[in-house]
């Protein structure tokens, strides 16, 4: 076991302490990586606030985690120290499971062991990446393109995979009209991601207050949805809807944006239920779905895509005394994009 330091919340709410925590020895298949950046989820804020109704207290949040191996185990052939890699949401899964041997380790029956607010399958808490080093088996580290910056390449952990999987399993394309709704931290990584693909990318934002960034984000369009007008004048338009919001929406009105056959799906993770009227769906054979992160081999692919296709997130560097202030920006949607911590300051006295 070794001691890192990490900022750990004692109990919902509570602010972070600068402690340390420890790591597990490195096993057979473990990969040690010294964290350099960790992205700002707003499940990291759901979880702290125990919003879910799921929480393990103490946690230390964090799924976008950037940084470089420092050693792995015998048994790793995959990575070598100084490699530059990333973890996601997920730790571990069974490997066995029709979910695992597909690729779709969010899937698991077991079911999966997240990155942090879980119980690894030894029973011990899981704790993420608001911490200088931590102990990850091999199968759950993805390699960064050398054209990625670490910063930039965190949000992608969570924010890209969890935008990407959803665009690829639709087959978002050219010809096809998307809108993403809400332009936070997943939602400026969607829109990017889907105007890459080729698709014809709305925004739809509570206000107009981000629209030039959305147009340089490769939106083609950008509605304020505080404009009600709207929802009739876009009534029957898109072949997609990506709902990336953390809180309820009217999910009727969004259904009425859908052209026949077209998919709401939602990722944003509000704590109280949705509702919707069936004749929403029944009248243009719509679909009202949902999406999970992604598994491994569609995390690596989609950090291979956006080196490719020059997707990179906008993000507000931070030190670790700035991260209170930085969940109360999430939560106000004042955050331009995402939030990224420089983890050598866990610990450290204040700049
Ligand atoms: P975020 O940065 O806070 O972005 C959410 C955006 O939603 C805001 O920037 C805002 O965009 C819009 N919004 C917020 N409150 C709203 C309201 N009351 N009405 C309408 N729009 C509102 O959050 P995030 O990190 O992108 O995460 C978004 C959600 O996805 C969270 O619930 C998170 O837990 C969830 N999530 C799910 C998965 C998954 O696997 N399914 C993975 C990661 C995160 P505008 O200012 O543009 O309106
Ligand atoms: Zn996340």
């Amino acid at each position: 076991m070794a001691a890192t330091p990490a900022l750990s919340a004692p109990s919902a709410g509570a602010p972070f302490d600068a402690t340390t925590i420890e790591r597990r020895e490195l096993g057979e298949h473990d990969v040690l990586i010294d964290i350099k950046f960790c992205g700002i989820c707003h499940s990291d804020i759901h979880q702290i606030k125990d919003e879910w109704g799921n929480s393990i207290f103490p946690m230390v949040p964090g799924h976008e985690i950037a940084g470089v191996v420092a050693a792995v185990g015998a048994g790793v052939s995959r990575y070598a120290v100084g490699d530059r890699v990333g973890v996601g949401c997920l730790v571990d899964s069974c490997g066995e499971c029709e979910y695992c041997v597909a690729g779709e380790e969010q899937f698991c029956v077991k079911p999966a062991v997240p990155t942090y607010n879980g119980l690894d399958y030894d029973g011990e808490p899981t704790y993420g990446g608001y911490s200088q080093q931590i102990v990850v088996r091999d199968r759950f580290v993805v390699r960064i393109p050398d054209a990625l910056e670490l910063q930039d390449a965190a949000p992608l952990l969570c924010a890209g995979i969890t935008t990407y999987t959803p665009l690829k399993h639709w087959k978002v394309g050219p010809g096809m009209k998307v809108a993403v709704v809400g332009m936070g931290g997943l939602g400026h990584v969607g829109v990017q991601i889907a105007a890459a693909m080729g698709a014809e990318v709305t925004v739809l934002s509570q206000t107009l207050s981000k629209q030039e960034d959305g147009l340089r984000f490769g939106a083609k369009h950008y509605d304020a949805t505080s404009e009600r007008s709207i929802f009739k004048e876009l009534a029957s338009s898109f072949d997609l809807i990506l709902n990336t919001v953390s809180a309820n929406l009217p999910i009727n009105a969004y259904l009425g944006l859908l052209r026949v056959d077209g998919t709401l799906v939602t990722v944003g993770a509000p704590a109280k239920p949705d509702s919707f009227r069936a004749f929403a769906l029944i009248g243009g054979r719509r679909s009202l779905a949902g999406s999970a992160i992604g598994g491994l081999p569609g995390t690596q692919e989609m950090l291979d895509f956006c080196a490719e296709h020059s997707v990179t997130p906008a993000i507000e560097l931070i030190g670790a005394d700035e991260v209170a202030e930085a969940y109360d920006r999430v939560e106000r949607s004042a955050v331009r994009y995402r939030f990224v911590i420089d983890v050598s300051t866990i610990g450290a006295p204040p700049a």
